[in-house]
């Protein structure tokens, strides 16, 4: 992977709709993340160019057949996409890296990889989905037959801009969906070049429309559209409310929503504490801790927090910052400096709570943009900021505890089950802890995901409802009509 100019990249500045970009709106202006230069700007969609994308969508769908055709040609189609991608992995890494916290080289190797993949993933359930036959008494026939929504909308956050948007598409499409799709402000420009390898790969112009803008103004105007049938979201849990309650007041619709965590790493004492130490510096350290399953709350049985700690302390030391658009930066900026000012704000009232800082604490300076030092805080409680709410950024809180049930209700956190580590070589007391906790996926003796889309993620408690990926992902962008026949006799 070498270093790119990144005054060198050229990409589309506007809203994509009926297979055209489209300018139309008031422009804001965009940053980099790594040196916090405006490099762009972008249209903001107001309700009327949302409407226009929904409208086109909805005629692309009854003149495509993209719902109505063998599903499989829709497979075929979503398979050359997914091929396209790979074969532009270089360009589009390097957009989502120019614009975005995503280092070029995990760019092109981690997310554009995984995007094409999972894209794989999805279009294989274009025919797999149809529907059920139902048990009924012989003189009739009842099937339960499942269809597309029409048209869905999906409204994407700034951490993975690529990848979150094809967790939405992927299952949108391959389900027989059109879809408009709204990234974050921040990080709006490597969708619209998804979208339109999509087109080029012969997904009909239409079916998957991106239109840019704000939250307030083009993310509520698409929330609150009558004709879009179902929305996913991906963001915080405020937004995740201000989303479904547009939604409800616009006519009914389902809502999907990714949300927050708080996610607990319980380590108990029999742990293999090099690789528990490797697995929660690793959940801190990508994307410097701009994930929602952040693993950001240790847990650790109080026989072994020194020693787990010290392995913490070094293999959080040597990170290395830098743009992304150089290969050798391992350590990703933070989005904005309004995050930044948010991390700070967290620690600085956590340090008034009595938190102990026991490594970073601070940022690193020297960078054009907001880059964060990894941050170990001590001697907090569940009151603490840094305990209560999602930092979204590299800080890990370290709490004790003796007995296994005092661990677990450490581990439990009032509002957020988005996710949970546990670390143990007893393998009943993992299957305790993981029948326990309350949260959407739970790894033992890990703390990533993987390739494997078939495992779906999404949220207990106020971390979300539905699930993003999986076979659940594509069920939950079809509706079900029952049918039941007298066949006489
Ligand atoms: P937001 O929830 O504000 O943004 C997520 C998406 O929703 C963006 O596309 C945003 O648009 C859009 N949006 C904002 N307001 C509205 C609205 N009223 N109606 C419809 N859409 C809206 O997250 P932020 O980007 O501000 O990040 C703040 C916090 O969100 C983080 O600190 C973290 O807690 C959480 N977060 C969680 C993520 C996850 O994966 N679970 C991912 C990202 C953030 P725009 O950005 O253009 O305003």
């Amino acid at each position: 992977m070498n270093d790119f100019a990144p005054d060198s990249i050229t990409f589309s500045t506007g809203h994509y709709i009926g297979g055209e970009v489209v300018a139309t709106g008031e422009r804001l202006p965009v940053a980099r993340p790594s040196d916090l230069v405006d490099y762009a700007d972008l249209p903001v969609a107001t309700a009327d160019t949302v409407d226009r994308a929904v409208t086109d969508a909805a005629q692309a769908l009854a003149r495509s057949g993209w719902a109505t055709q063998p599903p499989r040609e829709r497979a075929r189609a979503m398979r050359r996409w997914a091929e396209l991608i790979e074969e532009r992995a270089l360009e589009l890494g390097r957009l989502e890296a120019l614009g975005s916290t995503r280092p070029i080289a995990q760019a092109v190797t981690g997310d554009v990889a995984s995007v094409a993949e999972g894209i794989r993933f999805f279009s294989e359930w274009a025919d797999k989905l149809g529907g059920d036959v139902a048990a009924t008494r012989a003189d009739h026939l009842g099937m339960i037959v499942s269809e597309p929504y029409g048209v869905v909308g999906a409204i994407t956050p700034w951490n993975f801009p690529l990848s979150m948007a094809s967790w939405k598409v992927g299952p949108a499409l391959a389900a027989g969906n059109a879809i408009v799709l709204k990234p974050s402000e921040l990080t709006p420009f490597s969708t619209v070049r998804l979208a339109e390898l999509a087109v080029e790969a012969g997904i009909p112009a239409g079916i998957f429309n991106v239109v840019q803008g704000n939250g307030a103004v083009t993310g509520d105007a698409l929330s609150r559209h009558p004709d879009i049938a179902k929305l996913s979201f991906t963001g915080s849990t405020r937004t995740g409310v201000a989303v479904m309650k547009a939604a409800a007041e616009s006519g009914i619709k389902p809502v999907t929503l990714e949300l927050g965590g708080k996610s607990p790493q319980l380590v108990f004492a029999d742990a293999d504490l090099e690789k528990a130490a490797t697995c929660i510096a690793g959940s801190l350290l990508a994307n410097a801790g701009q994930a929602c399953v952040a693993g950001s709350r240790l847990i650790v049985q109080r026989a072994v927090m020194a020693e787990l700690v010290e392995r913490l302390r070094k293999k959080l030391a040597a990170v290395i910052p830098g743009p992304t658009w150089k290969a050798a930066t391992g350590y990703a900026p933070i989005v904005s400096e309004i995050q930044a000012q948010r991390i700070d704000r967290i620690l600085a009232e956590s340090a008034r709570q009595g938190a102990q800082c026991l490594l970073g604490g601070s940022r690193i300076e020297g960078h054009g943009g907001a880059f964060y030092q990894p941050t170990l805080l001590a001697n907090v409680t569940a009151e603490t900021a840094a305990v209560r709410e999602e930092v979204f950024g590299p800080v890990l809180t370290i709490q004790g505890f003796n007995e296994e049930e005092e661990g677990l209700a450490l581990a439990d956190h009032p509002e957020y089950g988005l996710a949970a580590g546990i670390y143990t070589a007893d393998l009943g007391r993992g299957l305790r802890a993981m029948r326990a906790l309350k949260a959407g996926t739970v790894w033992i003796n890990r703390y990533s995901r993987t390739l494997d889309f078939i495992l779906p993620t999404g949220g207990y408690k106020s971390s979300g409802i539905g699930k993003d990926l999986g076979r659940q992902a594509v069920e939950q962008n079809l509706r079900h009509k029952t049918v039941l026949i007298d066949i006489g006799g």
